[in-house]
């Protein structure tokens, strides 16, 4: 049964509360805007979403070791990083609304609909023209579509000096010249644009003014950085190497909609590979490849997963692209891989005056590493997870008739729990003993959960719910030789399996090795 794309998001996000994946944060005040909390499988999730990462990143690679860098860090880093001058967002609001939105966001948008306009032509072309059709030849010469890509094209390229160049005006008159209109109010009366620090902040212990002005930081990188020359020399790694680190980030987002893709309060999984400057786009190169692999693994369809080169390259970088995946709303970033050259340590050896250099024994020299960074988002990625898992099916009851199911088809070692244990019925005590036993056997391996509260086919639904690749039934038989039933998640399949061949059963199915 597909799901309609606007239907998918809404059913996910109250998904997400009914089965204690993510609730608003303090809901009973009404929740905080564009912060949330992780439920009991919620977290579970997150936590093997992580695991992944660092399995991936730093125990199966020689050349990459681990970090937790505090969340507080010197105020100079930001400066140095550019962050307390540079890391704005140009706003504008809508004055008879009242509602702010990212200039830029809405300018992408409405460049995405005269995009939208062409593919609408080509599509309408193709079913006139069928077999004869080819598009490429369509789409550079057909009038009406050419006009639609130039005329986004140029609003594009617009968009893309106006914000290297940091020029509010342009931006304004860009809006003005699409003729956007507020999505709220529908009026086209907006103010000017302006520039919005992203930064939260607060003040250490009892220092006043802006000596004492901390950041709560945006980025895990900057704790990377800063911690260069330390973990070079403790670790003895020679270049290339990697510092990988999981960890929050703040950030005062203007416009934070669509639930935890754009929060104020996320956690960010980023690493920073070290390298001998002039081989920094192989390793670029290796890295894009790398991580698209690492996505696909999961299982996550190639259609749903795609390259997009960045259209203006931030001052420091010298290659950029994200890997977008599509979300219910679009593609949209999931994860960035930027060439960022020595842009960062050099800009903290200068403010902090210490030498963050390396010494190459093979050239017999020293300098500053170029870096290249991959940095993913958790909380995205636990989004694009449920996205991709969220399946609604027709499935035989019981009795041979037709039932809907709601099942995550989540990768079992994604899965929250691996494993739930349900006797048959819970009014026999000899049932609930044996299941009891199964269960506290599984769960010093596995993340498992007992249930025997209702009838077992509603019990089945709760754990296709959550994604439980497996439930193990507890029956009559069992008491007697020691059998089990196993049943399927995916393919609904009961076998009939021995006890005491659960747990390697179980272990196969959720092996991290099939993921590498
Ligand atoms: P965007 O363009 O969507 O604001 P960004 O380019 O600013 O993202 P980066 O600074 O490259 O993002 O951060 C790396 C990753 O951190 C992103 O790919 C994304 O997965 C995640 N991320 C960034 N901002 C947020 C946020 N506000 N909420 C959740 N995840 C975020």
């Amino acid at each position: 049964m597909a799901v309609q794309q606007d239907d998918l998001f809404k059913k996910i996000v109250s998904h997400c509360k009914e089965y204690g994946f993510i609730y608003p944060s303090s809901e009973i005040y009404d929740g905080l805007s564009a912060v949330y909390d992780y439920g009991p499988n919620g977290v579970e999730l997150k936590n093997n979403i992580k695991t992944y990462w660092w399995k991936s990143m730093v125990q199966m690679h020689d050349h990459i070791v681990g970090l937790d860098a505090a969340i507080f860090m010197h105020p100079k880093t930001w400066k140095a990083s550019g962050h307390v001058d540079a890391f704005n967002d140009p706003l504008i609001d809508n004055k008879d609304s009242k509602k702010r939105y990212r200039a830029d966001v809405l300018i992408e948008d409405a460049i995405e609909k005269i995009m939208a306009k062409a593919d609408k032509e080509v599509e309408k072309a193709k079913i006139k023209f069928a077999d004869q059709f080819d598009e490429n030849l369509y789409r550079s010469t057909n009038a009406r579509v050419v006009e639609y890509i130039n005329k986004a094209k140029t609003f594009q390229d617009r968009l893309a000096q106006a914000m290297t160049a940091n020029d509010m005006e342009a931006l304004r008159s860009i809006i003005v010249d699409l003729e956007v209109v507020c999505p709220d109010s529908g009026s086209r009366n907006w103010t000017e644009v302006r520039q919005f620090n992203l930064m939260f902040n607060t003040q250490l212990g009892n220092i006043a003014g802006e000596e004492g002005k901390l950041y709560l930081r945006p980025e895990t990188a900057q704790g990377i950085f800063v911690n260069f020359l330390n973990v070079s020399k403790t670790t003895r790694q020679k270049i290339p190497f990697g510092i990988a680190q999981i960890g929050k980030a703040f950030r005062n987002e203007i416009v934070a909609r669509q639930f935890i893709f754009r929060m104020r309060e996320f956690e960010q999984m980023e690493m920073q590979y070290f390298v001998k400057p002039g081989t920094e786009l192989e390793a670029y190169e290796y890295w894009k490849s790398s991580r698209m692999k690492w996505h696909q693994a999961l299982g996550t369809p190639a259609s749903k997963l795609k390259f997009h080169n960045h259209e203006n390259l931030a001052h420091y970088a010298n290659a950029a692209v994200d890997i977008q995946f599509e979300f219910p709303f679009g593609f949209k970033e999931l994860e960035g891989i930027h060439s960022r050259t020595d842009f960062d340590l050099k800009a903290h050896q200068e403010l902090s005056g210490k030498k963050l250099q390396y010494f190459d024994p093979e050239q017999n020299q020293n300098y500053i590493p170029y870096v290249v960074e991959t940095s993913i988002g958790c909380d995205r990625m636990f989004l694009a997870m449920l996205s991709n898992a969220y399946t609604e099916e027709n499935i035989p009851d019981a009795e041979g008739t037709d039932a809907t199911r709601i099942v995550l088809k989540l990768h079992p070692c994604l899965a929250p729990v691996k494993c739930a244990v349900l006797p048959l019925v819970k009014n026999k005590p000899e049932l609930v003993e044996k299941a009891r036993k199964v269960y506290d056997e599984l769960k010093f391996s596995f993340q498992c959960s007992y249930d025997d509260k209702d009838a077992i086919g509603r019990r089945y639904r709760r754990q296709d719910a959550v994604g439980t690749p497996y439930c193990v039934t507890i029956d009559f038989d069992s008491l007697t030789d020691d059998t089990v039933t196993v049943r399927d998640r995916d393919s609904l399949l009961q076998e009939r399996v021995h006890i005491s061949t659960l747990s390697q059963i179980i272990q196969q199915k959720i092996d991290w090795k099939q993921l590498f």
